[in-house]
């Protein structure tokens, strides 16, 4: 999901603020070096004049006039800087120090073909606003493959438990090529959160958009919205535009809501908007699929086994354990 224009402009203008910081130490730099070497600007004056002389004379067709200017000229900036160098300075000195030595503070790299990449640091600075946008700020410190630990699981659920590392690693390296949709389901405490928050988290950290939502908040602020004033209706908009284009939707806990005919419907909506815009959906739940069937209507029962990979997870309850 690409960034909305406010956010790109955020990011816009903290590249402003901080390129004009740099530039302004520069000018103090500047000021400071010129103070402790007074013979500094009458030599800078003296290199301008010359440039100026010897273009005019270039200009004019006159080649050997121009070529003592150039002599005198190439003098007058060894002469420069060998004053700088006597006090340990050089030319570079006098340049803006950026933060980001790559894009100059400018967000963007460009490329032979006159196109602009963007930079490194416009990729971070755009994943730390999606990571704000997710929900999950707080919820991923310890969500993390690096922190998974295999000692509470034997037997059938460890073999569960490593396929499932094992697909989820798989769907974020895969996130880019291959559209694909996921279902944890199992009893509580399985590690199914766990596994979506780590999978958000790779995500983030590769500039996806990510939005995290319990399946009961959803449906709610869904329900809110169909009822609010007109006048908050562009912030309605806004959410349904996220849980339609988002890289990434996570619905946890399904099943947790009071389900009725309204989200029943707002929930096929939601599965079929999102697979026409081929953006994957990762779903957690504790209901069986003869539940999900049960509770929701056939219909969505049968998107969701056609759809997505599902992933049983068994074992203990973690929450317990940890
Ligand atoms: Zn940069």
């Amino acid at each position: 999901m690409p960034l909305t224009n406010s956010q790109y402009q955020e990011i816009m203008k903290e590249y402003s603020e901080l390129r004009s910081e740099s530039e302004s130490r520069a000018a103090e730099r500047r000021e400071q070096i010129c103070a402790e070497l007074p013979g500094l600007q009458p030599l800078e004056g003296r290199i301008a004049s010359l440039s100026v002389q010897r273009t005019k004379q270039l200009l004019a067709g006159h080649a050997p006039e121009a070529e003592a200017l150039a002599e005198d000229l190439a003098e007058a900036r060894e002469q420069y800087k060998a004053l700088l160098a006597s006090e340990g300075y050089s030319e570079e000195d006098f340049e803006p120090v950026y933060t980001c030595k790559m894009c100059s503070d400018t967000g963007f790299i460009p490329q032979p073909d006159g196109t602009r990449r963007k930079c490194r640091c416009f990729k971070m600075k755009e994943s730390r606003i999606l990571y704000h946008q997710s929900n999950l700020e707080g919820l991923l410190e310890q969500a993390n493959f690096s922190n998974l630990t295999y000692e509470h699981h034997k037997g059938e659920d460890l073999t569960h438990l490593k396929g499932a590392v094992s697909l989820c690693k798989d769907f974020v390296n895969s996130f880019e090529t291959n559209y694909r949709n996921l279902m944890f389901y199992g009893t509580v405490g399985t590690g199914k959160s766990f596994l979506s928050c780590c999978i958000a988290r790779e995500l983030l950290a590769s500039g996806h958009s990510v939005v995290y939502l319990s399946s009961q908040n959803l449906f709610d602020t869904l329900a809110d919205q169909r009822f609010r004033p007109e006048s908050q209706e562009e912030r309605s908009q806004d959410f349904e535009s996220s849980l339609y284009n988002c890289d990434l939707l996570i619905i946890d806990d399904l099943g947790s809501e009071y389900t009725n005919g309204f989200v029943e419907t707002q929930f096929f909506a939601l599965m079929n908007e999102r697979d026409l815009r081929k953006r994957s959906t990762v779903i957690s739940t504790n209901l069986s699929f003869g539940d999900l069937q049960k509770r929701y209507t056939d219909r969505i029962a049968s998107r969701i086994l056609g759809r997505y990979d599902i992933i049983r997870l068994t074992g203990p309850d973690l929450r317990t354990l940890i």
